[in-house]
Order: C-alpha cells, then structure tokens, then sequence
C-alpha cells in the first residue's frame, strides 16, 4: 500500500548555483543553511564531470559510472528528507551530450557545476526520516 501524506508549499528559492561546485553538496549546503528539512528539488543547466550511480537490484549495492565530458542537464528532480536528523538530497539526474544522446541516474557527490539554475521549495509536514529498508537495502522513508 502507498503511504503518503499531504503536504504545503511553504517557500520556493530560486538561483543559480556556483561554477566549479560539487551539485549535490551544494543543494545540500542551501537546505543546511535555510532549515530545510522537507522538499523538493529542480534543477536544469549544464556539468563539467559527472558521477552517477545505479542500484543493483540483485546484490543490493550501488556502482557509479564517472564522466569527465561536459554536458547538459536536461532534468533533474528530486527530494528532501532526513537522514540520522540531517537533511539530504535525493535527486536523479538526465543528462545529454553534443549529439542529443541521454543517460542519467542516482545523482552522487563528484557531480561538478558548470552553469546550473535550481528551485528548491520547501513542505510544510511531518518529518521523512530515512531508515534502512530490508526489502530493498535502501535507506527509505519511515512511514
Ligand atoms: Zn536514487
């Protein structure tokens, strides 16, 4: 069965993030500093070296696939919850090269800003707590 809640906007910051920074570190240091502990993440713009990851389903691990090629975001979408009391981010990243081809995944620190524009709105709510799910292996929501 689905679990969910109803949530409120509550703010939406928009901006740009800064060349040269790590993207997930970033979204991250915005949450940190504006106490946002629920919400949701957009982001377009372009990187100078990626770093994914994708889970395997099976052995229930996460390898990553790094490149050093500058690309385009063409959508990044994700969200913001606790983990261990501290927020994070979990976004999944597609991204496109010089020839229009697409390829994305769990978006992982490593990931570096070339030019990025981002929303970030937070949720008025209870609070997600991450915790380890034994179905998965991953660290889902408690609810
Ligand atoms: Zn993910």
């Amino acid at each position: 069965m689905a679990a969910y809640e109803e949530l409120k906007p509550v703010k939406t910051f928009m901006g740009k993030l800064e060349h040269d920074k790590d993207l997930l570190g970033e979204l991250t240091k915005i949450c940190l500093d504006n106490n946002i502990k629920l919400g949701k993440v957009e982001v377009l713009g372009a990187v100078k070296k990626t770093r994914i990851g994708y889970y395997d389903q099976d052995n229930k691990q996460y390898s990553f696939i790094e490149m050093n090629e500058h690309l385009e975001i063409t959508g990044l979408v994700g969200n913001v919850s606790l983990k261990n009391g501290k927020p994070i981010v979990h976004a999944h990243i597609t991204l496109a090269d010089k020839d229009g081809n697409a390829f994305g995944g769990h978006l992982a620190e490593g990931t570096i800003v070339f030019a990025c524009e981002f929303y970030l709105t937070s949720l008025d709510g209870p609070e997600y707590e991450r915790g380890y799910d034994k179905t998965t292996g991953l660290p889902l929501w408690q609810m």
